[in-house]
């Protein structure tokens, strides 16, 4: 993917493309004519001509990434195309991109990440003359990382395999902008930042992901943040794939997050980069004091693990104001310390640094935005010695505020701001309609597509709802279950995915069917998710269990995977802080926060599992659902009408029936 040269041929027209017997018909893959690619290229191509926006379900086996990226293309205009996960921002430029390569000639595409993939060169010199390096790991490490540096074109951390992903030392040399010197920064001709900005700008489709795409939008709305905070060049067309992520991920992004971390970071930070170099400022005291105060901040917050509502910021002041103040003195005088320090280029940065982190501190805690839930998230557990003298300082704390609605944001920031926006994926509608959707993003304008999988879901999928089951919500439910679960894995071999709604579910129902199984089990959290997939993928006869993390972005195809069995309907947890403040706000406005909310929301989220299944047109298997509600309460047809046509049965011998006969 050269980018000296343009593509300056014509593009063929969708139809020369998709047609029978078209470009892709004589290509050397074996694909076969879908309608439904021609349909949604078209859609997509009408909707970039008259600049509207779109909205397209594409059941899987479409081949939508084809049939939005050729539209695209023939634009001749910058596209950006942003995807929900990793696996398929790889999957559009390692795979697809390269693929369409070998039928139209070059392309200009641009593949970007966040800012903290890549490395910040001018970190590597400043750590190089000053070095703080921490143990034996971390000296072999840097070395590592200086050879890289010397030949890496893109400074793209997944270029070091080696590296763990939890690398300390990456944490201390990652270009992330509150810690970039901009233009002011000696080594900014040569950064991999401003080299992927200058690439971006002469691409025709730049690949990010939602997560750089809102936090690049988020960044570039801070008055303070610095001039080239952004990195992304403007479009005037954006594609949105795997768009049913976007409500929570711009809900991160348009929301504010505060950790004990940070204060850290900052500390530390200061400390290396002002070492020699900070005149009258006393920087061993001020950011010792910054810990100690923070630390006290955090330890006087309410306790509990997990996410939690933080109400009552008021009590939280009236008791503990003391120690609120005592930080964003520390911070101010940080600020006014550092403006001093007019020699030191590294000063100005870190000067805006402290105060974002000191005006987060203080939104966090003061503001009454009243479209704002606040709340607390704790992660890790907290060290022996923490908790002898009840302290949670080495879990990481989180302060945050999240949006309780992000419709009006998302519509004044993308939809009416970007003249085209397309958004796509395998699951947008709920009961064949897109309301929900639109509703939670604010997407009023818009025409809409939905384009029937490719695949022969009657013939390749049974859905068995087994009859006996209690309600999930009994105390004689895991036992049940794991009868079911065994005797459906006994048919299907192993084979099968497990996946549950909470984690707690999951380890019970592990624990009892390890004994008694015969076949491999993997269990979710004891080895990254790339590597189970992996062992999955190479273990004959494997069943994963998994929690939220697998439901989705997981492709598993062929044999291997021939049974999902999903515990229960995936009900958002109604005491997670942002989702009782949905449900409140929607009840406050005459609506009904279970069947508005709750009900398409889960939907959405058992599509998804569901769709775990079928990956290809040669796949089949058998999708179980352990939960009777879908059969016994009135909303459970809301689920039925809104899954792919599955052939369903109550009786397990339908399922030893499909297994024992011949594929069709
Ligand atoms: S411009 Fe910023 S990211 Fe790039 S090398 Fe300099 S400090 Fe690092």
């Amino acid at each position: 993917m050269p980018f000296a040269e343009a593509p300056s041929r014509a593009l063929p027209t969708l139809h020369e493309f998709f047609a029978p017997g078209g470009i892709l018909a004589r290509s050397p893959l074996p694909y076969e004519y879908r309608p439904g690619q021609l349909e949604m290229a078209k859609a997509v191509e009408r909707a970039f001509s008259e600049r509207r926006h779109l909205i397209v379900e594409a059941g899987t086996g479409t081949g939508k990434t084809l049939a939005y990226l050729l539209p695209a293309l023939r634009t001749g205009q910058r596209v950006i195309v942003s995807t929900g996960t990793k696996a398929l921002q790889d999957q559009l430029f390692f795979r697809d991109i390269p693929f369409l390569e070998t039928l139209l000639g070059d392309l200009r595409v641009c593949y970007m990440k966040g800012r903290a993939n890549y490395l910040c060169r001018h970190k590597l010199v400043t750590l190089q003359n000053q070095p703080i390096l921490s143990g034996l790991e971390e000296i072999n490490e840097y070395r590592e990382i200086a050879e890289w540096e010397k030949q890496t074109e893109t400074g793209d951390r997944a270029e070091l395999a080696t590296l763990p992903e939890s690398s300390a030392l990456w944490q201390k040399l990652d270009a992330r902008s509150e810690a970039c010197l901009g233009t002011t920064c000696p080594d900014y001709r040569r950064c991999f930042i401003t080299e992927m900005r200058r690439r971006a700008l002469e691409s025709d489709i730049i690949i990010v992901n939602h997560h750089l795409f809102f936090a690049d939008a988020a960044v570039r709305q801070m008055a303070a943040a610095a001039p080239d905070a952004g990195i992304l060049p403007e479009a005037g067309l954006v594609i949105f794939d795997e768009a049913h992520e976007l409500e929570g991920v711009a809900s991160n992004y348009f929301g504010l997050s505060l950790s004990n971390l940070r204060f850290e970071e900052l500390a530390r930070d200061t400390e290396t980069l002002l070492r020699g170099k900070s005149g009258s400022m006393n920087v061993a005291a001020l950011t010792q004091q910054l810990r100690d105060r923070a630390r006290m901040l955090f330890a006087a917050l309410p306790a509990g693990d997990g996410r939690q509502p933080f109400n009552d910021r008021e009590g939280f002041l009236e008791t503990s104001g003391d120690l609120y103040l005592g930080v964003r003195a520390t911070l101010r005088q940080m600020e006014a310390d550092l403006d001093s320090l007019t020699e030191a280029e590294e000063a100005f940065a870190l000067k805006g640094r402290t105060m974002r982190l000191r005006s987060d501190l203080e939104f966090l805690l003061e503001s009454n935005a009243s479209n704002m839930v606040y709340w607390l998230e704790r992660r890790g557990a907290p060290a022996a010695s923490d908790r002898r003298q009840g302290r949670g300082a080495s879990r990481t704390t989180f302060i945050q505020a999240t949006p309780i609605d992000v419709s009006e944001l998302l519509r004044e920031r993308v939809f009416e701001q970007i003249p085209t926006v397309v958004l796509t994926s395998a699951t947008l509608t709920v009961q064949g309609g897109f309301e929900h959707l639109r509703r939670r993003l604010g997407l009023s304008e818009a025409r809409e597509l939905v384009v029937p999988s490719h695949y022969r879901y009657g013939q390749q999928a049974l859905l068995y709802l087994p009859p006996e089951m209690p309600d999930p919500r009994d105390g004689d439910f895991p036992e049940a279950a794991a009868r079911c679960i065994r005797r459906v894995l006994e048919i299907t071999q192993g084979r099968a995915f497990c996946l549950f709604t909470s984690y707690a579910q999951m380890r019970d129902l592990y624990e009892r069917l390890l004994p008694v199984l015969d076949y491999p089990i993997l269990l979710h959290g004891t080895a990254p998710r790339k590597a189970l997939l992996e062992e999955f993928r190479n273990t004959p006869n494997a069943v994963l269990f998994g929690t939220s993390s697998f439901w989705q972005g997981v492709d598993v195809q062929g044999e291997a995977l021939s049974c999902v069995i999903i515990d229960r309907l995936p009900f958002a947890v109604p005491s997670d802080p942002v989702v009782q403040a949905r449900m409140k706000a929607i009840e406050e406005n005459g609506g009904k926060p279970f069947f508005d909310y709750q009900v398409p929301e889960a939907v959405l989220t058992l599509k998804q599992g569901f769709g775990r299944l079928i990956r290809s047109l040669e796949d089949r298997g058998v999708l179980v659902l352990l939960d009777r509600r879908i059969r016994t309460q009135r909303y459970g047809q809301t689920f039925l009408q809104s899954l792919p046509p599955y052939r369903t049965t109550n009786t397990i011998t339908d399922v030893e029936e499909f297994f024992n006969s011949p594929k069709p």
